[in-house]
């Protein structure tokens, strides 16, 4: 069977690290749907969008169509055939505005099939499932999902993270603009609390339950 791990949680939680380490360990396929709502965003910032334009917003994400490339084990979006840059789409541009593009529900339901649809790339390439992270993939993406974690840490810790990569981010304000799917995806999740637990000690938690 193809097990499907979804892994929610809010900004700089952990769950990329995380994700990518179990994706090696039991060789899934690492999907970061928060990759795919940055690649919207810098494409529609590209074309001068605002996400309060929302008949420009709906049109615009109509047009677009959507395809994956894996990079390495994991996927990556293009969108009109081209993948977006890496480097653009964590840029302090896209970190402002992708709370508020994935807050307009035609730029969630453009993306719901497409992300439901990983598990033919993952087939596709022979992985064992899916590891999935993101802020509704227990609730929306995959409510059947084999397993559920939901990961958070305390923002002092949060913020060294972020500190670390030495990016721009206002961590704090996009957790407060994602806060309902936060809530929703945390519940029925098991809740891992990373604040004192080294990322080794976090994949080893959940990797105890995957194993079984
Ligand atoms: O995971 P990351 O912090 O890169 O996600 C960027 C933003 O994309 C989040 O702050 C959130 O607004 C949005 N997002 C979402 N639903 C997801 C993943 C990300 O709304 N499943």
């Amino acid at each position: 069977p193809f097990i499907i791990v979804a892994i929610d949680g809010g900004a700089a939680s952990g769950k990329s690290s995380t994700s990518r380490a179990l994706s090696e360990r039991f060789n899934l396929l690492h999907v970061d749907t928060g990759s795919f709502y940055r690649a919207v965003t810098a494409e529609l910032l590209r074309l001068k969008l605002r996400a309060d334009d929302l008949p420009a917003v709906r049109a615009a994400v109509s047009n677009l169509k959507f395809g994956t490339r894996l990079n390495g084990r994991s996927a990556q979006m293009e969108i009109n055939g081209r993948v977006v840059d890496s480097e653009e789409i964590r840029s302090p541009g896209v970190n402002a505005e992708v709370a508020h593009f994935a807050a307009i529900s035609e730029v969630r339901a453009a993306l719901l099939d497409y992300q439901r649809g990983q598990t033919t790339t993952g087939r596709k390439h022979t992985f064992r499932g899916l590891v999935m992270e993101g802020r509704d993939i227990g609730s929306k993406i995959f409510p059947d999902a084999d397993f559920r974690f939901f990961l958070f840490a305390d923002p002092v810790a949060r913020a060294k993270r972020r500190e670390q990569e030495g990016r721009e981010d206002q961590v704090a304000k996009r957790d407060t603009l994602d806060h309902q799917r936060l809530v929703e995806s945390a519940q029925g999740a098991e809740l891992i609390d990373s604040t004192y637990l080294t990322l080794e000690q976090v994949v080893d938690k959940i990797s105890a339950q995957l194993a079984t």
